[in-house]
């Protein structure tokens, strides 16, 4: 297993520098195994249980990097910095902003979409994730301005659907009808603003749009717009 140096994990966690963490250590403010730690450059085998052993001014250590996250997207809230508005990102605890690797969002939901959001600061996970080549589903639920006219689960399966400034078709996508203004679309690709060039390709506009699942990860009820909870390994492997 891999090991660390306590004093450069707690940095790149987003703890305090180097210096400090000195500081935190000789004030016995550093604790492994209930024990405070002789020297803040000890090294440590990064095991997930080092999140118990190690305590830092008397609060469990944060998670270990190869952190995934779910978080219910409130609306209004924004994935890109170049946007206004409040960040995703001011919803993580402060330390989780700083740290290295940084946590990012799995992909982007639009500031006017809500649901589930993943995030990580695993880069090979987040590749898995949206690489096109593994075709993971993204489910939402979306509400129209017009009623659907009929043709569009069929358009949408086709696998010809071309949208406007691209040259290559949309893979096929699964409708499923909720009501007159009401469907769920079920896409395997992450184009900019898909879901709603989708339907303005149909002829119709989306006005409220909801993510429900990622692959085989659904938002689960209990969890409230702008809360935010760890995946397990057993969360990330129903994404596949
Ligand atoms: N498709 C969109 O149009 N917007 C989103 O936020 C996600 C998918």
């Amino acid at each position: 297993t891999p090991t660390s140096r306590i004093d450069k994990l707690l940095a790149n966690l987003g703890y305090a520098s180097r210096r400090e963490i000195q500081i935190l250590c000789k004030n016995e403010h550093i604790l492994l195994d209930g024990a405070p730690i002789p020297r803040a450059d000890m090294r440590v085998p990064l095991t997930p249980d080092l999140e118990f052993r190690l305590v830092v001014d008397g609060e469990a250590l944060d998670p270990l990097p190869g952190l995934a996250l779910m978080v219910n997207k409130p609306l209004g809230v924004t994935c890109s910095h170049k946007e206004a508005g409040p960040l995703v990102y001011d919803l993580l605890p402060t330390r989780w902003r700083r740290r290295d690797p940084a946590i990012s969002t799995v992909g982007r939901l639009d500031k006017d979409t809500s649901g589930l959001l993943l995030m990580t600061d695993d880069g090979a996970l987040l590749h898995r994730i949206i690489s096109p080549k593994r075709h993971v589903a993204k489910r939402y639920r979306a509400g129209l301005a017009r009623p659907l006219t009929g043709g569009e689960a069929e358009l949408f399966a086709s696998g010809t659907l071309m949208l406007e400034g691209e040259d290559k078709p949309l893979a096929p996508a699964k409708l499923e009808i909720l009501g007159p203004q009401e469907a769920i679309l079920q896409v395997h690709e992450g184009r900019y603003h898909q879901v709603r060039r989708m339907f303005a390709a149909a002829g119709n506009h989306v006005e409220t749009l909801h993510r429900e699942a990622v692959g085989g990860l659904t938002l689960p009820n209990d969890l409230e717009p702008g809360a935010i909870r760890r995946l397990t390994d057993a969360d990330v492997a129903t994404i596949f």
